[in-house]
């Protein structure tokens, strides 16, 4: 379905992000990922060249969503290189856990730069090439961005900021034939919670209650979000834009009884 089509894609280099390049690998997308660590990079690049139809090879681009020349050199590498910009996923996020009374302004703008502002600008730079191609943006959200949790104070906040871009951009973007989605998982296995400083026994305890805390009685699969980002960004989504997908097991919708 994506044959031909250039797909950027960042935080390439781990969890969800990985698992969706290797998503549009398969479906025979052209793909430009990005990510900081170069052997993770390099090694979800190796593995979405494996599963390519084609053995398409996808062009990797070190960088830090959080400084605006790196964002500016992804744009142009890959326009240089690749010639065009169908779809554009944002996906590099990090959580950090606090509350009013424990999260520094430190804290708070090193997450709103990277879950907010970093894909305000990206987007920014991709809309005249999106809007050639009439291409579309996949934004990945959360659960936090829809419904409020104790303790998230600073990411709950980025993410609902990043839905409310997703909706605005929508409407700007529609009439000129680019449509404009998030997805919004709810908790998923991957590193960002130990990286947010979890522990790996807290982790495990936050795991086991998902069993409480979703619906469906389990925390999601990076697979499961990967294939609703595909689904968005794919053709069988023409008529959809401004919408934020809950991927999340019936978490946002549970309420304490
Ligand atoms: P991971 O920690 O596994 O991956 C995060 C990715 O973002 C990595 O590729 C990382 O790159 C990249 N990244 C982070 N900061 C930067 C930066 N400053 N510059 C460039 N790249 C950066 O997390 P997930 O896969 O779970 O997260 C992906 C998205 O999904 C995030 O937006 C997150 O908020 C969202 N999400 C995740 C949920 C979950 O439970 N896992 C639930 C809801 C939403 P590198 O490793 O190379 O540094």
């Amino acid at each position: 379905m994506f044959a031909g089509k250039v797909v950027l894609l960042t935080g390439a280099s781990s969890g969800i992000g990985a698992e969706t390049a290797l998503h549009f690998a398969k479906q025979e997308a052209i793909l430009a990922l990005v990510g900081r660590n170069k052997d993770n990079l390099e090694k979800a690049a190796k593995k979405c060249e494996e599963v390519s139809p084609k053995k398409l090879k996808p062009i990797t681009i070190i960088a830090d969503v959080n400084n605006e020349t790196d964002l500016e050199r992804v744009i142009n590498t890959t326009i240089e290189q690749l010639k065009q910009i169908d779809v554009l996923v944002n996906n590099a996020g990090i959580m950090t856990s606090g509350s009013i009374e424990t999260t520094s302004l430190e804290q708070y703008d090193k997450i709103m730069t990277t879950n907010v502002r970093a894909p305000y600008y990206l987007t920014m730079l991709a809309v005249p090439h999106l809007l050639k191609t009439k291409g579309n943006i996949v934004n990945v959200s959360s659960v936090a961005g829809v419904r409020s949790f104790p303790n998230i104070l600073a990411y709950c906040v980025s993410k609902s900021a990043l839905d409310q871009f997703t909706r605005c951009v929508a409407l700007e973007l529609g009439p000129k034939g680019v449509r404009v989605n998030a997805v919004n998982p709810g908790v998923v296995i991957t590193e960002i919670h130990m990286r947010g400083g979890m522990s790996e026994k807290d982790y495990e305890a936050y795991i086991e209650k998902c069993k409480m805390t979703h619906a469906l009685g389990r925390p999601g699969q990076t697979e499961e979000v990967a294939s609703a980002i595909l689904f968005l960004a794919g053709s069988g989504a023409s008529n959809i834009t401004g919408v934020t997908l809950s991927v999340d097991g019936g978490r946002g919708v549970m309420c304490p009884r």
